[in-house]
């Protein structure tokens, strides 16, 4: 797929989401911006680094955060969401729970 537009990256995101078996986050305005920041860093990088973290600006130091980064998996069986809270757990609205900060499962000698 060409990425030549947001609208088309936000597919691609919830393609990624479909491909998981996640959901995205339901509130809006959060998943608006989380999107708007990863399309930002796309433009700026040439790959779409976590908006929650700060990339380094090099494709090899940045390639665990890339999103969907490589702890969203073992974040979302523990915690329900990603660090950012885009990807979500299947059911985790419909349980009524919400999200909040997590701990950073990125190993210290990577930041
Ligand atoms: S924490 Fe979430 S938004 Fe950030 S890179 Fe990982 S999956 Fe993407």
């Amino acid at each position: 797929m060409s990425l030549v537009s947001i609208d088309d990256f936000k597919k691609l995101i919830e393609q990624n989401a479909k491909n998981n078996g996640w959901i995205l986050n339901e509130d809006d305005a959060w998943l608006t911006e989380l999107i708007g920041y990863l399309w930002e860093n796309k433009q700026r990088y040439g790959y779409p680094s976590c908006p929650c973290r700060l990339a380094k600006g090099e494709f090899e130091k940045d390639k665990d955060i890339i999103c969907p980064c490589e702890y969203a998996a073992p974040d979302i069986e523990e915690f329900g969401h990603c660090y950012c809270a885009l990807f979500f757990k299947k059911d985790f609205f419909k349980e009524g729970k919400s999200f909040r900060k997590i701990p950073e499962r990125r190993p210290e000698s990577k930041i």
